[in-house]
């Protein structure tokens, strides 16, 4: 009457999502704050007042964008109005 407790080791327990920190995206306020609530991309002040899905509202934008391996943490993301992050995004299938 053995005891086979040493196959008793739970592998899910190891999964460690390593190199997916979802956890560490910056506050979009932050950013905005940082920046001084001026557009990254077209250089003029962004109003705080607007809400999205105004076009002149604050967003984030991602400097190196995700599809092109940038990362979403503070140093790859910039304020910008709403309107020119979309612009810039569609831009980048030419
Ligand atoms: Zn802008």
């Amino acid at each position: 009457m053995g005891r086979a407790g040493e196959i008793d080791r739970n592998p899910q327990a190891e999964i460690v999502d390593e190199g997916h920190e979802v956890h560490s995206a910056p506050p979009a306020p932050e950013v905005f704050e940082r920046d001084g609530w001026v557009c990254g991309i077209c250089g003029q002040l962004i109003d705080p007042v607007l809400k999205w899905p105004e076009p002149r509202s604050a967003s984030l934008d991602h400097v190196l964008p995700l599809a092109a391996g940038g990362e979403h943490t503070r140093a790859n993301t910039q304020a910008a109005h709403l309107i020119c992050n979309i612009r810039k995004g569609a831009r980048t299938s030419y």
